[in-house]
């Protein structure tokens, strides 16, 4: 039987993070009262002309210049016509065979070794509205249906990749990689829920080591990392089944559905010619000169890839580690911001690991807004590498750093907490805990061991966490001649 290989190109849709949309000055705020940010521009009014946002074209070169992509000096919009009631102009301002970004790549891990997707552009172009179908979730069965406008002609930007991808495993990988890279660098906030990072699959099978393309199916509706893979893991399978039966793939759009994990056909692909696509006359061809790039190259900052790698080499801290502490910009910043206060690496990836980010998905929080500073923790490790507090002390301090902001040596002070490390006020605690417990005392005196687990943990308990632990232990250890 024929050997499939699987050839996946993806396009990704991420709306731009502005404060206006693409072409006039209504708010791109999410979540508003329907047909509340419109205006003659964004609604297709006749007469009503476009004016580009400068901001979006500054993301758009940010983004070509991180992924190693060719920045067109001139490139130029044009109409994409089409009918559909959430489209009132009848036709979307978008970017065709001159993009503003070409031929770039991204280097993806997949399973410990990295791979290389090419991406064949990236454009500009506009959002298009919404319809709210009533008396059903979908058009099929719905009474009517209702336009809401405030989404019409906010900016995105589509990453369209080569077709290099060959399994959905990778394409998970490729598309949380591009989400991970719009929100460090802050040109698309990267919310799925909220619609902000769309993808289409063009998936197609060839026998393997054949060259020529098979044909290819689009599946769309992809809003989420999940959704990525068991899609294109549906239609790798539905794929294969017609082909190892001897029939032929249609070209077509499909749509998949997450509630039910499946795919339906929705129509026929259309080709880029049945857009009928011109240059827009409404919008001056744009030109970039070299200064601009510059410009906005300098301000490119480190990428999380090669942050992750640094922190690898030159801090030492593992893989896993150097992935925790990169997963997104504020993390990161947050790290080297305590770094530079002079905390160990591994130190600071433990508690941001552990407690800090327990704390923050309990209260459904980020780093950006929590009332925890890197001064605070890089604070409150000096105390605890030094001993004035001891580990359970501190897990305390983060929970009320974190909940009140309030500087550690102030809670410290305020609520007493510093350690115990006074040998004649361990030793009486010790002694307190032992004539309360005989029968622990006779196992320490038969050389039981694991009882000073306990006996330590009692007088812990008796000192509000605040005794030295070492110390507790090296004086049981004394006592009872253990080793
Ligand atoms: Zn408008």
């Amino acid at each position: 039987m024929t050997q499939w290989e699987v050839v996946i190109g993806l396009e990704i849709h991420a709306q731009v993070t502005t404060q206006s949309k693409l072409f006039c000055s209504c708010s791109t705020q999410f979540g508003s009262t329907p047909n509340t940010q419109v205006c003659p521009v964004c609604t297709g009014m006749p007469g009503a002309l476009p004016v580009l946002n400068r901001t979006v074209l500054d993301k758009a070169i940010t983004l070509g210049l991180a992924t190693h992509c060719t920045i067109n000096e001139h490139n130029e919009f044009a109409r994409k016509n089409y009918f559909y009631p959430d489209l009132p102009k009848g036709y979307q301002i978008s970017q065709l065979d001159k993009p503003i970004c070409s031929l770039g790549y991204l280097d993806v891990e997949v399973d410990g070794s990295t791979r290389r997707i090419g991406l064949t552009r990236i454009h500009m172009e506009e959002d298009a509205g919404k319809l709210v179908h009533q008396g059903s979730d979908n058009i099929k069965g719905a009474t009517h249906s209702l336009v809401d406008l405030n989404r019409s002609s906010v900016p995105l930007v589509e990453i369209v990749s080569e077709p290099d991808i060959r399994s959905a495993k990778e394409a998970k990988a490729y598309m949380e990689s591009m989400a991970q890279i719009v929100r460090w660098l802050g040109v698309c906030d990267g919310n799925l829920e909220e619609g902000s990072l769309r993808c289409d699959a063009n998936i197609s099978l060839r026998p393997k080591g054949t060259e020529t393309l098979g044909t290819k199916t689009e599946v769309k509706n992809l809003n989420s990392f999940k959704s990525v893979e068991r899609a294109i893991l549906l239609e790798i399978e539905r794929q294969t089944d017609i082909l190892d039966e001897g029939g032929t793939i249609i070209q077509e759009t499909r749509h998949y559905n997450e509630a039910t994990n499946s795919t339906k056909s929705l129509r026929s692909k259309e080709e880029a010619h049945d857009y009928r696509y011109f240059p827009d006359p409404d919008l001056v061809p744009i030109a970039i000169d070299r200064a601009w790039v510059s410009r906005i190259e300098q301000t490119l900052p480190e990428l999380p890839t090669a942050r992750h790698k640094r922190y690898q080499t030159e801090l030492g801290l593992s893989d896993y580690d150097a992935g925790k502490m990169t997963v997104d910009r504020e993390t990161g910043d947050f790290f080297e911001a305590t770094l530079s206060l002079g905390s160990s690496a591994k130190e600071i990836a433990n508690w941001l690991n552990g407690d800090i980010s327990a704390w923050l998905k309990e209260h459904s929080s980020t780093l950006a807004i929590c009332k925890l500073t890197p001064a605070h923790l890089a604070e409150m490790l000096k105390e605890l590498i030094n001993g004035t507090i001891s580990g359970k002390i501190a897990k305390q301090l983060v929970d009320d750093m974190l909940e009140t902001g309030t500087h550690p040596s102030t809670l410290i002070k305020e609520k007493g907490l510093a350690q115990v490390n006074d040998t004649g006020a361990i030793n009486q605690m010790i002694d307190i805990v032992l004539s309360e417990n005989p029968k622990a005392v006779e196992d320490l005196k038969a050389g039981k061991v694991q009882t000073m687990g306990f006996i330590v943990g009692q007088v812990m308990r008796k000192s509000q966490g605040k005794a030295n632990p070492d110390q507790v232990n090296k004086r049981l250890k004394e006592l009872f001649s253990l080793s």
